[in-house]
């Protein structure tokens, strides 16, 4: 069985659900190694060697939203919250570009202070004045807004659907629908952003059949990109007391999303290395995964953007984030890439960035 399902792997046909959560349920450290084998072949023949480095910058912690996994949704009262404005982004977007990233992550809790208006400017004035593709993960707009926002120079846009099992889902969102959310996802590719999504792994009553899903989602959805993450207990949120996701069930998805997706772009995540600061992300790029989003959010405001208790680096200056990062990298033997690093299934959009 096991054997039929590698096979499978070696001759790139598609596994099914019921191959997927067989892998999923591996114990034995020498069929894992096998899996991350495979995964780590997938990764560089699809999307070779390179890191691709994205500069995430937190810039809002304010929430309409109340997301029952969140650490900043708006039911947090203890929660200071702050808000970055355009100079100070545009002021964070230069210290990225000088650290030589090539994308720019522009992230915040669902805040609508930042009208579209105030974002287009944003984005207009760091299309003026830096050399950088820009990533949006700023959650739920109109169609309407997300154009315009694309036409002002935004290129990408992250929202993960979370989990693909709906009632989990609207067990998990107060305040979200998840029909409304896989809406989005086909408005922001029939727009022209490059899409990434995922999801979060050991949610509270997640099961290895609603993650086997989540990975055909993915291919289904044709994603540009693909971030998963463990989930992490807030205390302050009605999730409290619940455990954590673990290393190795994130481990198993990160592969296994890269054995399907083929040539998704897919990050060693924060909450991975959150929780195995040590090498958590360097394991990540060796069984599939071939990006990372080091931090440039001033040290200031770290802390207080709190998805999750105890995030890596918050005490660090970006600095400090890129010369670890750079140092994490070259000791994989892996090169870190000078472009832009676009979509892989957008080829025709290189010649238009140079
Ligand atoms: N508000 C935007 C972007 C910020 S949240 C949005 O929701 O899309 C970014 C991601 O953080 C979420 O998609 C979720 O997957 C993740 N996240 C939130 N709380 C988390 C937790 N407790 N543990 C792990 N990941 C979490
Ligand atoms: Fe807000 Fe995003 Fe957190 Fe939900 S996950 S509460 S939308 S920041």
């Amino acid at each position: 069985m096991l054997k039929d399902i590698f096979k499978k792997i070696d001759q790139e046909r598609e596994l099914s659900k019921e191959d997927i959560v067989c892998l999923l349920a591996l114990k034995d450290e020498q069929e894992l190694a096998r899996l991350y084998d495979r995964a780590d072949t997938v990764r560089q023949k699809y999307v070779g060697d390179e890191v691709h480095l994205r500069g995430l910058i937190e810039f809002s912690n304010y929430c309409r939203k109340n997301c029952n996994y969140c650490g900043i949704r708006r039911g947090n009262r203890k929660l200071q919250r702050y808000r970055m404005s355009a100079e100070e982004i545009l002021a964070t977007v230069a210290v990225a570009e000088r650290l030589g990233y090539k994308t720019v992550v522009l992230q915040s809790g669902e805040d609508m202070y930042y009208t579209v208006g105030k974002l287009v400017d944003i984005i207009r004035r760091i299309k003026q004045e830096a050399d950088v593709a820009i990533t949006l993960s700023i959650g739920e707009r109109s169609r309407e807004e997300y154009e315009r926002l694309h036409e002002a120079g935004a290129d990408r846009f992250l929202i993960r659907f979370e989990t693909s099992n709906r009632e989990l889902y609207s067990r998990l969102h107060p305040d979200s629908d998840y029909d409304e959310r896989m809406q989005i996802l086909v408005w922001l590719k029939e727009i022209g952003y490059q899409v990434g999504s995922g999801v979060m792994i050991g949610l509270p009553g997640q099961t290895l059949e609603d993650l086997a899903m989540d990975i055909l989602k993915f291919k289904e959805l044709d994603l540009d990109m693909v971030g998963v993450g463990p989930y992490i207990c807030h205390e302050e949120t009605p999730l409290a007391g619940n455990a954590n996701g673990t290393v190795e069930m994130t481990f198993k998805v990160i592969a296994l999303t890269r054995i399907v997706t083929r040539d998704a772009h897919i990050p060693a995540t924060t909450a991975l290395a959150t929780l195995r600061p040590t090498d958590g992300r360097e394991k990540a790029l060796e069984l599939g995964a071939n990006v990372v989003m080091p931090n440039v959010t001033p040290a200031k405001y770290r802390a207080l953007y709190e998805l999750y208790p105890a995030k890596v680096c918050i005490g660090e200056e970006a600095e400090q984030c890129q010369a670890c990062m750079h140092g994490r990298i070259y000791s994989l033997g892996r090169p870190i890439s000078q472009g832009y690093g676009h979509s892989f299934k957008r080829a025709h959009l290189l010649p238009q960035y140079g």
